[in-house]
């Protein structure tokens, strides 16, 4: 897509710092970085998000998180990380082109787990939610 940021950093039109790059994702340095070596992982075809991937790209994408994390691992050798990603306005996303954060965490970095993105269960009772499944 023309004016998104991140089909221009694929197509090299914006700089940026390859972490890891294959044939179907690039992986590169979080421009705001949260932790040391924060990276996001963005499919090479635009799309908005997870729903839009095909099976075949998830995996491709799945296999570059984890070449781009063995990368920060073996240069940065953080403690752990988070891995995930913000999907559509409400769970965070900003740019509109699917991409995967990875978050190298250091003990005594300060941070949360996943848990900390959100603490707002509602009223209605876990045995209520299940049922709707
Ligand atoms: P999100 O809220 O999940 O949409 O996050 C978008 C992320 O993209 C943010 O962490 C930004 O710092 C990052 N970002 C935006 N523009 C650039 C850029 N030109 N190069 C690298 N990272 C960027
Ligand atoms: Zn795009």
């Amino acid at each position: 897509m023309s004016d998104c940021i991140f089909c221009k950093i694929i197509k090299g039109e914006v700089p940026n710092y390859i972490v890891y790059e294959d044939k179907s994702i690039l992986a590169f340095l979080d421009i705001f970085p949260h932790a040391k070596g924060h990276t996001v992982v963005v499919p090479k075809r635009h799309i908005d998000t997870y729903f839009d991937l095909s099976d075949d790209e998830m995996n491709k994408l799945s296999a570059g998180i984890k070449k781009a994390m063995e990368k920060i691992q073996a240069v940065l050798k953080p403690d752990g990380f988070n891995v995930g990603w913000n999907q559509s306005p409400a769970g965070g996303q900003v740019v509109p082109h699917l991409h995967i954060h990875i978050m190298p965490r250091y003990e005594g970095d300060g941070g949360g787990s996943m848990h900390s993105i959100v603490n707002n269960p509602g009223d209605v009772k876990v045995g209520e939610v299940a049922k709707l499944f």
